[in-house]
């Protein structure tokens, strides 16, 4: 199943009054980039990191625009979410970064049941 989804409304409000108070904003949004931190595969190929999502946003805004990033997932789109308890037994920080599914199960040293995901 392929779904986009618009990030312009992860950015707002437009109030920001520097590029660096914008990163920050995105900080726990968007991650710094999207690389399985154990093996490196790219778990959302083509999607923009935080500082390209910040710097896409602040330029378009500098010229009075409206910066219209798009997130695709597809077929080789490895993006989820599990609860929490189930990250930090893997040993990772909220927004520590990336772990493709099958890194997360070897740290976990478990297939991911359904119950996992949140
Ligand atoms: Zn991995």
């Amino acid at each position: 199943m392929v779904k986009d989804l618009y990030l312009e409304e992860w950015v707002s409000p437009h109030d920001w009054k520097s590029l660096e108070e914008l990163e920050e904003h995105l900080t726990g949004r968007i991650p710094e980039h999207h690389l399985c931190v154990d093996c490196g595969v790219n778990t959302h190929p083509g999607a923009p990191t935080k500082k390209e999502v910040a710097e896409g946003t602040w330029e378009a805004w500098q010229a009075g625009e409206t910066w219209t990033g798009v997130l695709h997932f597809g077929d080789d789109t490895e993006v989820y979410m599990v609860r929490e308890s189930v990250w930090g037994k893997a040993g990772m920080e909220p927004y520590g970064g990336c772990l493709c599914i099958g890194c997360l199960e070897r740290r976990l040293g478990r297939k991911l049941k359904l119950r996992d995901p949140r």
